[in-house]
């Protein structure tokens, strides 16, 4: 299996290393953004499995992120989580409702954290090899 690569939107530098840190014990490949700037500089030179973008970051926030994620078609089926702090009690239906894949309260609980990120890989993956299983039945060759 190859190593999977999470794309890290954060700007407070605690929270960038206890992520970071927990996700390559995980075995994931971690690059790290600062703000929406970075990301976007990331994503043009990097193709991750998972962006987790903390809400509240330079540059426009996590929310012009996933805009700028889900209007490039080469970019688009890429799941993106929400991670964020001081939730406002209808943040997480709101987020959800505009696009985001998941969503992660600070602080986070280490063990939900990880079982959230690989539930979402894990269901991508299925997704993608029902297809592929599904385009190898179909193919007469
Ligand atoms: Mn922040």
């Amino acid at each position: 299996m190859s190593e999977r690569m999470i794309l890290l939107v954060e700007d407070n530098a605690s929270n960038r290393k206890l992520f970071t840190d927990i996700l390559e014990y995980q075995g994931y490949t971690v690059v790290q953004a600062c703000d929406v700037g970075e990301a976007l500089r990331c994503l043009a030179v990097v193709r991750p499995d998972l962006v987790l973008t903390d809400i509240q970051v330079p540059g426009g926030g996590g929310e012009l992120l996933l805009a700028r994620v889900r209007d490039d078609p080469s970019l688009a089926a890429t799941p993106v989580i929400a991670v964020t702090a001081y939730a406002m009690p209808g943040d997480r239906e709101r987020l959800l409702a505009i696009g985001f894949d998941g969503y992660i309260g600070k602080p986070i609980q280490v063990l939900q954290f990880i079982q959230d990120i690989q539930a979402l890989l894990s269901a991508r993956e299925g997704a993608a090899t029902a297809a592929g299983n599904r385009a190898a039945a179909e193919d007469p060759a």
